[in-house]
């Protein structure tokens, strides 16, 4: 069994097809007639506008809009003035169209190879596929065609570029594994647009595969198997058949409220770390986002993003969202999520150190830039602002001052923003947990993170392997938490949702539903589900349920009586 990352859930089993598009040879001369080269690069890019254009077109019939902007990014990339610019001077300068296009784009992969961020490094395969393409058509080399492979194929590749991906028949491909690539590599989104089960980031997989080996491609967990013996291929032919059937039946929940058994509306959002990602979660049928990590749009950088780059990004998700709530997180940096260039000192307890809104209030002047792009953004959607690791009153008041000093100064400015923006908080410590009503006093909401609020409950270090047998929300003390932060919510009157990972249990959702929460905040590709197993469970039921849960003493008796309970 190889392992990988589960770039697109499902199952899929069949015969390897290796898909290699490398780049094409060419001869690097010294050319004398420049106009003519430079001609020959002009005709080269119209060919390649208009072809990258009819596949972004088969690509919306395909797959949607969304996904037809990745490779019309590839026009808007290679029309770029600077690169253009560079192109035309080394052709200018005696060299061939290829020679030029080919170190250009090695320039541009270079660069962004090097930059941390996955979204900015997938640039770099957005060059390389751009690069491919354009020496094709400068050495007239035919494309190889992806949608001739035949039906049950498991397509390999060391990367798989949008436009191979745009060329797949669906039907055809049976699942997808790559050597390179992550979760939110364009393969990755491509994939689970098309619904393909794929498993990226396999080591080495192109040298281990030969074309019609059988393969089992397991999107969920991210593993592969090659040659499966008859028992492998039986057991992940059930999986396939139940994970289908399942997300069949889970289809009768897209464009429903989501109410519990006995019609009690609860609120179900997608969490997001991009402004891109909203568009999934409309797509996933989420109605609202409930968490934006910004931290990824300050990773993406070697420099803080400015105030305009982060009001563009946020009414980008507003504007996604078409006036449905999007709760956007303020920076929450430190702990797990380093920003080398703000030059943390390192701390011997990075997580009980200096981080998130410790970090802002004691930088305020940039935390100002992000609180005044908030608001601005506010003035195109039902924008609301979160403070992560709150711990303690005073932490929320700050904040809350800072947004009315922002205020006036936008007032004076005569710039519009939504004057009745709710600020609210983050639970994820037990010190937040246990003064839940003193916060909210203060705070307009609550977002229980129960990822962090499960690992300080628990003192556990959440990537910790040595102790995660700790890190488990089914643990009475993090239950107990829960329910008094809810309650405190709800008897302050103010809007309790849960944006930590627990609130895609499917077996504690009936507990969430007895304790009273209100919001649900997701990955997209969980909405479905979650709003089925809402559905199934009425206040009553989930009470009694919980009774019992409350009553039990360790993390495996509530881990057991939750999953004999599973509806
Ligand atoms: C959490 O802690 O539950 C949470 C949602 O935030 P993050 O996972 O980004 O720390
Ligand atoms: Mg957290």
């Amino acid at each position: 069994m190889l392992k990988g990352i589960g770039g697109s859930a499902g199952y899929g089993i069949g015969k390897v097809v290796i898909i290699s598009d490398g780049k094409p040879e060419y001869k690097q001369h010294t050319v004398t007639d420049t106009d003519a080269e430079l001609q020959r690069f002009e005709n080269a890019m119209e060919v390649f506008v208009e072809k990258t254009q009819k596949m972004a077109d088969a690509m919306k019939e395909k797959v949607g809009e969304h996904n037809a902007e990745i490779l019309e990014g590839h026009i808007v990339l290679i029309s770029d003035p600077f690169m253009q610019d560079q192109v035309k001077e080394l052709i200018g300068n005696g060299e061939c169209a290829e020679a030029a296009v080919d170190s250009v784009c090695d320039m541009f992969v270079s660069m962004f190879s090097q930059v941390d961020d996955e979204l900015t490094r997938q640039r770099a395969t957005d060059v390389g596929d751009i690069r491919v393409r354009m020496l094709k058509i400068l050495t007239g080399t035919p494309d190889i065609n992806i949608g001739d492979v035949p039906a049950g194929t498991v397509i390999v590749a060391k990367d798989l570029t949008p436009s191979m991906t745009a060329g797949i028949v669906k039907e055809n491909v049976a699942g997808i594994i790559t050597e390179i690539g992550g979760k939110t590599s364009h393969s990755a989104i491509l994939a689970r647009a098309l619904e393909i089960p794929a498993v990226l980031s396999v080591d080495g997989i192109v040298d281990q595969v030969s074309d019609g080996m059988m393969a089992v491609v397991d999107g969920c967990e991210g593993v592969c198997i090659l040659e499966p013996a008859m028992d492998e291929i039986a057991e992940y032919e059930t999986k396939r058949a139940d994970y289908l059937k399942e997300k069949e039946l889970l289809q009768i929940y897209r464009g429903k409220d989501t109410v519990t058994a006995d019609g009690t509306k609860v609120a179900l959002y997608g969490n997001i770390g991009n402004p891109e990602d909203a568009k999934g979660v409309v797509a996933a049928d989420g109605e609202g986002v409930g968490l934006f990590r910004t931290e990824f749009l300050f990773m993406g950088t070697d420099s803080l993003p400015t105030e305009d780059e982060q009001f563009e990004a946020y009414k980008a998700a507003a504007e996604t969202m078409q006036g449905k709530e999007v709760i956007i997180r303020t920076l929450d940096v430190g702990g797990d999520k380093d920003i080398p260039y703000l030059g943390l000192e390192k701390e011997d307890n990075p997580f009980l150190g200096f981080r998130a809104v410790r970090y802002c209030l004691k930088n305020e002047d940039s935390y100002k830039v992000q609180l005044r792009a908030l608001l601005r953004a506010s003035a195109f959607g039902d924008i609301k602002i979160m403070v992560p690791l709150v711990t303690c009153v005073d932490e929320i008041r700050r904040v809350k001052e800072l947004v009315a000093e922002l205020k006036k100064e936008l007032d004076s400015e005569k710039i519009a923003y939504n004057k009745d923006i709710q600020v609210g908080v983050m639970i994820e410590t037990p010190a937040a947990s246990l003064i839940a009503d003193l916060l909210a006093k203060e705070a307009d909401f609550f977002s229980i993170g129960t990822n962090d609020l499960t690992q300080y409950t628990m003192a556990v270090d959440r990537g910790n392997a040595k102790v995660a047998y700790l890190y488990s929300a089914y643990n009475p003390a993090v239950l107990r938490s829960m329910k008094n932060v809810i309650e405190a919510g709800n008897a302050a009157g103010i809007m309790v949702g849960m944006c930590g990972e627990a609130a895609a249990d499917p077996l504690l959702i009936p507990l969430l539903i007895s304790f009273g929460l209100g919001e649900f905040s997701v990955s997209a590709t969980s909405v479905l589900r979650t709003r089925g197993t809402i559905a199934k469970w009425s206040k009553a039921d989930a009470d009694a349920l919980a009774a019992k849960a409350l009553s039990l003493s360790t993390e495996a008796e509530v881990a057991e009586l939750l999953k004999a309970s599973a509806r």
